[in-house]
């Protein structure tokens, strides 16, 4: 991730990152030109979703399973197989 110094326009480096929550962050930030020294904090949050989690999904979809009776497993099982 490239963060810049809105002093100078320089590229910045992430010195710390303090994490509050599965969605939220404050980036401690430093500008890499040596002259202009600015640091400051930047907020990060998660914004939206896009596409969905294969890794989601897929556990989801095996939960799913795992709850049906085995007749039932197999059934599904067997109309994958066929796709
Ligand atoms: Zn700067």
């Amino acid at each position: 991730m490239r963060v810049f110094c809105r002093e100078c326009g320089e590229r910045g480096r992430i010195t710390k990152t303090q994490r509050f929550s599965l969605d939220t962050s404050d980036l401690y930030c430093q500008c890499t030109d040596a002259e202009c020294g600015h640091c400051w904090v930047m907020q990060m949050s998660y914004s939206r979703q896009l596409s969905p989690s294969a890794k989601t999904t897929t556990q989801l979809a095996l939960q799913l399973l795992r709850q049906l009776p085995k007749e039932n497993r197999q059934f599904i099982l067997d109309g994958l197989q066929q796709a």
